[in-house]
């Protein structure tokens, strides 16, 4: 069975999208820990991101990067942080997160409410800036 993300990826499922490559999709965490919270996939699907052979995994880096560089013109902030988790979608994804302090990375918080429209606006704002 397909993953959740691979079933944004093809369309069969809304996503709030920020940007893609040939290899990998960028899109709005739906319970975002941050303001721009975003997700960064590969569109091949692979459960643990450290299984990801090494030329998916570097674009899939160097996408992030450029992901990363558009949402902090977007959502100014002090840095982009960067996790990876996956204990809930086995599908290999990097969180990028606006972060000002240590704790704005902690994913025990409680998830910002958001409504459809500011994220919908949010994502187009940060496909904007991403060159
Ligand atoms: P983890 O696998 O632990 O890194 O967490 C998966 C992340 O994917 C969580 O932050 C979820 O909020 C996010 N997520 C799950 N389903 C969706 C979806 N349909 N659209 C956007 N984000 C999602």
């Amino acid at each position: 069975m397909p993953s959740i993300f691979t079933r944004i990826i093809r369309g069969e499922i809304p996503c709030y999208k920020v940007a893609e490559s040939e290899t990998c999709f960028a899109f709005l965490d739906i319970n975002p820990l941050a303001k721009g919270h975003t997700l960064i996939v590969p569109k091949n699907e692979v459960d643990y991101l450290f299984d990801v052979e090494d030329e998916l995994y570097i674009d899939l880096m160097r996408f992030a990067k450029k992901v990363a560089i558009a949402l902090e013109k977007a959502v100014p902030c002090e840095r982009i942080g960067v996790t990876v988790i996956g204990l809930e979608v086995p599908h290999a994804h990097v969180h990028l997160i606006p972060i000002n302090a240590l704790n704005d990375m902690n994913f025990a918080k409680p998830k910002l409410t958001m409504s459809a429209e500011e994220l919908e606006m949010l994502a187009a704002t940060i496909s904007a800036n991403f060159n």
